[in-house]
C-alpha cells in the first residue's frame, strides 16, 4: 500500500494563517497524490492526506508540540524534538526559517482539534491498511511517498528512499524497491539526507511482517520549484512511477519465497 501525507492542498477555513499562501505551498509534496493515483486500479490501496502538511503534519510524533506556538502552556504529554526546535513540529511555526506561519498565538483547543480531526484519522486508516494486507496475504508492504527540494549538483540523487537506518523493513523489499528505480535510470540514496519520520516509526515492524520503506522524489524531476507548476516532464515521471508499481507487483508474483512474512 501507498500513502501520501504532505500533498494535500485543502487549507482549511479555520488555518488563519499570517503568511502568503504561496509559501505555504512551497512546503507541499506538491502533485505526488497524483503521481501515484494509478496505483488503485493496479490493486494498491493509496492513502492521501487532504489538508496540507503545515496545519498538521501526520509524519510527526503526536507529542511534538513547539511551545513558542502556544498562548498558554500545553496541559498533557508533550515532548518537543529538534523539529519542533526548528519550526516544523506536529504544527508548523515557520513556513521556512526565519518565516513564521501565524502572527497570532494558537490555542491548545485548536491543536487539539486539528490531532482529533485530521491527525488520528489518518493514522488509523493506514493502520487499519496493513492490518487488512497482512490479514490477507501475511505480511504488509508499505510505501510512505515524499517529495524533497532539489538539492541541486551532479551527484545529488532523483530518489532518496529511508528505512531509519535499517530498522523499518527487509533488505528484499528495499533491494526490490531501490533496483527496480536504478534499472529505470533514476539514481537513488539511502537514508542520506532523509531516513523517515513518524510514520515509519509507528506503522513498521518487520519482524511481524510490516514493512514501511520511506521515498523521496526529487521535486526537480516533474515541478518547477518557483512556480510550483509542473513541467512537461511530469507526464513521463508519473508513467514511470506507475510503471515501478507494476515492476514491483510482476516481482512480487513471480518470487515465490519472498521471505517478507512474520517469523
Ligand atoms: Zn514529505
Amino acid at each position: 500500500m501507498l500513502d501520501s501525507p504532505h500533498s494535500g492542498r485543502d487549507y482549511p477555513a479555520d488555518f488563519d494563517y499570517g503568511c502568503f499562501l504561496n509559501d505555504l505551498r512551497k512546503a507541499e509534496d506538491s502533485y505526488v497524490d497524483e503521481i501515484f493515483d494509478k496505483a488503485p486500479a493496479l490493486g494498491v490501496p493509496l492513502l492521501c492526506a487532504r489538508i496540507p502538511r503545515v496545519y498538521i503534519d501526520v509524519n510527526r510524533n503526536i507529542t511534538d508540540i513547539d511551545p513558542l506556538l502556544l498562548d498558554t502552556p500545553w496541559q498533557g504529554p508533550i515532548a518537543p524534538s529538534n523539529r519542533s526546535a526548528a519550526g516544523f513540529g506536529l504544527v508548523h511555526r515557520l513556513v521556512r526559517p526565519g518565516t513564521p506561519v501565524y502572527r497570532r498565538k494558537l490555542s491548545q483547543e485548536e491543536i487539539q482539534k486539528r490531532i482529533d480531526r485530521y491527525y488520528t484519522p489518518y493514522h488509523s486508516v493506514l493502520s487499519a491498511l496493513l492490518d487488512d494486507a497482512v490479514f490477507l496475504f501475511g505480511c504488509a508492504l508499505h510505501l510512505n511517498l515524499h517529495s524533497m527540494p532539489s538539492c541541486g549538483g551532479a551527484r545529488a540523487a532523483d530518489i532518496v528512499l529511508g528505512d531509519r537506518d535499517g530498522t523499518t523493513c527487509g533488505r528484499d523489499y528495499l533491494y526490490m524497491v531501490r533496483d527496480n528505480l536504478i534499472r529505470m535510470g533514476y539514481r537513488v540514496a539511502l537514508n542520506d539526507p532523509y531516513k523517515g519520520m513518524e510514520i515509519l516509526r509507528r506503522h513498521s515492524a518487520p519482524r511481524k511482517g510490516r514493512h514501511s520503506l520511506q521515498i523521496e522524489i526529487s521535486k526537480h524531476l516533474y515541478m518547477n520549484e518557483k512556480t510550483l507548476e509542473k513541467t512537461e516532464n511530469f507526464i513521463r515521471l508519473k508513467s514511470d512511477m506507475t510503471d515501478f508499481i507494476a515492476r514491483c507487483i510482476t516481482d512480487l508474483q513471480t518470487q515465490q519465497t519472498f521471505p517478507l512474512a512474520a517469523d
